[in-house]
Formats: structure tokens, C-alpha cells, sequence
């Protein structure tokens, strides 16, 4: 496998990468390069289940948030005095 000739080893290179993997960002060609990688090597692969997990975990907190009450109590009370 060969990644751009940097003087970085793969490793090197797939954790410089690896949030652009995890985010869907790069190339076809450069993602076929990361995953041609993490099958053989544990350590990224590991690395890279940790991130993935983590994002969803990020994205799930975020989307799981509820509107504080209080908040839209306040807001219906705005709504109500500007009639
Ligand atoms: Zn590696």
C-alpha cells in the first residue's frame, strides 16, 4: 500500500487521517488506503473503532438533547404578549 511519500509511516499517516475516515471526508482512493491498513494492523483499527464510537456517541448526545422546559415556557409567554 502506498500513501503519499511523506517519510511517515502508515500508521503515521492513518491517524493523520483518521478523523477525515471517520467523517466520511476523504477519497475514494484514500479511504480504500486506510482500510487496506486497519486490516492489517490492530493498533489503527482500534483507533479507529474508538473515534467512530465516539462520534456516534457525540452525535446521539447531541440529537438526544430535549428543550429545557423553562425555555419554552419562555418562549410561549413572548408569543402570547405580542398578541
Ligand atoms: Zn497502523
Amino acid at each position: 500500500m502506498t500513501f503519499s511519500a511523506t517519510g511517515r509511516s502508515e500508521c503515521e499517516d492513518v491517524l493523520w487521517l483518521s478523523d477525515a475516515y471517520v467523517d466520511h471526508e476523504l477519497s475514494v482512493q484514500r479511504r480504500l488506503s486506510v482500510l487496506a491498513h486497519l486490516g492489517e494492523c490492530a493498533r489503527c483499527w482500534e483507533l479507529i473503532q474508538r473515534k467512530t464510537r465516539w462520534k456516534l456517541l457525540l452525535r446521539s448526545a447531541v440529537n438526544s438533547v430535549p428543550i429545557p422546559e423553562a425555555l419554552r415556557e419562555q418562549v410561549r409567554i413572548e408569543q402570547e404578549s405580542q398578541c
